[in-house]
């Protein structure tokens, strides 16, 4: 792409509709198209075209992608996997090996967590799970000349918590690791982890860069000045081969486009659902980084710059009602899932971090978690109203 484009000169919503994605050279079409294929003709034996040979390696309409996610994320790199799990996978089979070990959070995702606890563990590498809103918990848990990754999602799901992104910084440069942030929940255009002394950004594209409940994907976006980071994801995303496939690709940047006018609806109703939550008899307390009570609130106030669409709260009347609640809304929609356009309503403790169950990661069972969408706030307003009785 165009190296104008690619500097901060241009605006991320400029950015997120032009980076990677000029017209075709040979149409002129204003959208890059669904390179469907497999492999490329040769001019020659290694006579490649742009570079490209067979569609794991590279293909146009990936490249398109993950050029337009490192210039949202202020990256050199951006690399586009199938789901984000696969993404999370490729980048801990790049940094690690048997004998490592890793911090992650005390409220990661839970297929997160499954990853760490049940396939990494299985491997040679151990973890410790700790409170990453703490500093001081996150450096007892590091193991000098052990640590190789600090591992955090900030806000995390499902429970909203918050960690200073620039003081974990230092705590990994301190101790020789890398600092991984999911940025999946606050997405590049609310928070950009690498400018705040970040590593490596994981994303679930599957969630608010996609935006439309239409696909699966995940990436990862390096700072990495020197390149050999970059350099060894890429080979390890071409040798383990869990790439996006081109229309997944294509999907993922045509929702990618409208990220920021998405993400600014989604803020103001999800700031709208938590006042209601939180002035509600049959709600015990509010998970909302907007929320002035919110124990990281002046930390999210300091590294983003707002605070997301995702609220979770806990039910007064336990376990039981808080299921009750999942199966009463009609405008929000029972599933798993989060940040597309429509708001979806869901258990954790039941569905999306069951894997967690009966581990330090365990989510209370009277939480239900909310991702606001972007309907009318009135109407969404109305729909929890009238479940919450
Ligand atoms: N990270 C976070 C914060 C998530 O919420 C999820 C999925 O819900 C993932 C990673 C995994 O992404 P995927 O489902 O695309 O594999």
């Amino acid at each position: 792409m165009d190296r104008d484009l690619a500097s901060d000169r241009l605006g991320f919503s400029s950015l997120a509709i032009h980076a990677g994605q000029e017209a075709d050279p040979l149409t002129g079409a204003v959208v890059p198209p669904i390179y469907q294929v497999s492999t490329y003709k040769q001019d020659g034996v290694g006579g490649l075209r742009g570079g490209y040979e067979y569609s794991r390696s590279a293909n146009p309409t990936r490249a398109a992608l993950e050029e337009c996610l490192a210039a949202l994320e202020g990256g050199t790199r951006g690399l586009a996997f199938a789901s984000g799990l696969a993404a999370e996978d490729c980048l801990l089979r790049t940094v690690t090996v048997p004998g490592d070990h890793v911090v992650i959070p005390n409220d990661a995702y839970g297929g997160t967590y499954r990853l760490f606890a049940r396939v990494y563990e299985r491997w040679g590498v151990g973890w410790t799970s700790a409170d990453l809103s703490s500093l001081s918990a996150v450096r007892a848990a590091v193991r000098p000349g052990e640590t190789k990754v600090i591992w955090v999602e900030t806000p995390s799901n499902p429970l909203l918590g918050v960690s200073d992104i620039a003081g974990l910084a230092q705590i990994a440069r301190e101790a020789g690791a890398l600092l991984v942030v999911d940025n999946t929940f606050a997405t590049p255009y609310l928070q950009r982890p690498l400018a705040l002394g970040a590593d490596v950004v994981v994303h679930s594209t599957t969630k608010y860069i996609g935006g439309h409940s239409d696909v699966v994907g995940g990436a990862l976006v390096v700072a990495d000045g020197t390149g050999d980071l970059a350099s060894r994801l890429a080979f390890h995303q071409n040798a383990l081969g869990a790439v996006a496939g081109p229309f997944d690709a294509w999907l993922t940047l045509r929702g990618v486009k409208t990220l920021s006018v998405r993400m600014d609806r989604h803020c103001e109703n999800a700031a709208a659902v938590a006042a209601l939550l939180g002035s509600h008899p049959k709600v015990s307390s509010v998970l909302y980084p907007g929320l002035p009570g919110h124990p990281g609130h002046d930390v999210a106030v300091k590294q983003m710059r707002g605070f997301g669409g995702m609220v979770s709260f806990r039910h007064a009347g336990g376990e039981a009602a808080a299921v009750e609640m999942c199966g009463r809304t009609t405008l929000f929609t029972l599933g798993e899932s989060l940040g597309g356009v429509e708001s979806l309503i869901e258990h954790p403790g039941r569905m999306t971090h069951m894997s967690a169950a009966g581990s330090p990661l365990e989510v209370p069972a009277d939480l239900v978690r909310l991702s606001v969408g972007i309907e009318d706030r009135a109407d969404l307003l109305a729909d929890l109203s009238r479940a919450l009785g």
